[in-house]
């Protein structure tokens, strides 16, 4: 027997060929000439920053998610910073966050001086279960905060009726969800605030940039102010209005988005409906896929929900294959798929182990499905042949390990 030839089927882990020779990342932007054009146009103009951009994204962006207010950011992260402030988070007050997240939608609570407290997630769309929620409330809860998992939105009907029994706040960090319908509704017009993220992987870009969307006139002004430095007006306003005055109100940051960025989200805005429609046609191609292949849970979708398709993270069956998760994860890194993890629970890194005395067994059900998740390449920009490899690789890896 040889030791050199290795069979066709055999897993470029162990030698074989991968499924495909470049990379395959996880997910990444798509820019075309216009966004460049866009660009370009605002550094030539008088206003790099605050300019008239700013306004126009904004009033795009609310129109698009059926919001009354858009009020832009330098990133999500401090987007969720300014929704945590205008809800009145401060010390000694709790806010209720799921474990299987980013840690930015839990830290913006402890940027306040607040305590993120978690509840578990349901087991089948991995998003915040109203019935914990409903178990950690105290007297000193004063905010929610669900996260729309991957781009499917919350169960937002049960939690907003819990917040409006305790006149809590729902801050709906909708990173992932942009375009998301949740019955019948559009994710941006349904909770208090709801949070959005321009980073690269997600669904439109400014590089980096954020948004928070509201209803509520007062809760928009308290964001607006929170963003430059907590004063009461705008710099262009006053150049306007010939004006030197002006007050600092509250102490804010200076979190605002540059006009050029904001040139970019306007055109990026203007493709998102094309983002989203091949988003939707990658899952369900994955999905009538994985549904043949052995050992895999394909994402599960909730009645009277269209998902906005972030991520697409299947669980492994790992009682039915010889391998655990981070076996098939350098098996399928190998093939050149960028897969990836979505979420270490938030609660288990060293800082919040540290700090509020987490061991881990505390969420099962996150812990559970964090051991079991992979989350395959999912971007508007794959092409049908990226697809078709994903599908392979994950078929050729999880055959080959299947017991
Ligand atoms: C992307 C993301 C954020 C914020 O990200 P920024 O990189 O600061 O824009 C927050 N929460 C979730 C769930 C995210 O995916």
């Amino acid at each position: 027997m040889s030791t050199t030839s290795v069979s066709p089927q055999a897993l470029a882990i162990n030698g074989g060929s991968p499924v495909r020779t470049t990379f395959l990342p996880y997910g990444r932007q798509s820019l075309d000439e216009a966004d460049v054009q866009a660009v370009v146009e605002v550094l030539r103009s008088d206003w790099l920053t605050t300019g008239p951009k700013v306004g126009e994204f904004e009033e795009a962006f609310a129109g698009r998610v059926g919001a009354k207010h858009a009020v832009s950011f330098s990133s999500g992260t401090a987007a969720l910073h300014a929704a945590a402030f205008a809800a009145g988070l401060k010390r000694g007050d709790e806010a209720i966050v799921p474990p299987l997240t980013f840690a930015a939608t839990a830290n913006c609570v402890l940027y306040l001086g607040a305590t993120p407290i978690f509840a578990d997630v349901s087991p089948d769309t991995l998003n915040l279960d109203p019935e914990q929620v409903a178990k950690r409330l105290s007297p000193k809860t004063r905010a929610i905060l669900p996260v729309d998992y991957a781009g499917h939105p919350a169960d937002l009907a049960p939690i907003l009726e819990i917040a409006r029994r305790d006149a809590l706040l729902v801050i709906e960090d909708a990173c992932h969800a942009l375009g998301a319908e949740y019955a019948g509704k559009r994710v941006g017009s349904i909770s208090d605030m709801t949070v959005f993220s321009f980073h690269p992987v997600k669904h439109i870009t400014t590089g980096e940039g954020g948004m928070v969307t509201t209803n509520n006139p007062q809760l928009a002004e308290t964001l607006r102010r929170f963003r430059n430095h907590g004063i009461s007006s705008e710099a262009r306003e006053r150049q306007d209005s010939g004006q030197w005055f002006y007050e600092m109100v509250l102490l804010g940051f200076n979190y605002r988005l540059p006009d050029f960025a904001c040139a970019l989200g306007l055109e990026q805005l203007k493709r998102l409906d094309a983002n989203l429609a091949r988003r939707r046609e990658i899952a369900e191609r994955y999905t009538s896929a994985f549904r043949q292949i052995p050992g895999v849970i394909p994402p599960s979708v909730r009645e009277g929900i269209n998902p906005a398709w972030h991520l697409y993270p299947i669980r492994l069956e790992l009682g039915r294959l010889t391998a655990d998760r981070a076996r098939v994860f350098r098996a399928l890194r190998a093939e050149n798929i960028g897969v990836n993890v979505h979420y270490i629970p938030v609660h288990l890194h060293p800082y919040y182990r540290d700090r509020f005395g987490y061991k881990g067994g505390e969420y099962p059900v996150a812990e559970r499905a964090y051991e079991r998740l992979l989350s395959l390449p999912m971007f508007h920009g794959m092409r049908d042949q990226d697809v078709e490899d994903v599908i392979r690789a994950t078929e050729k890896v999880l055959t080959a390990y299947s017991g």
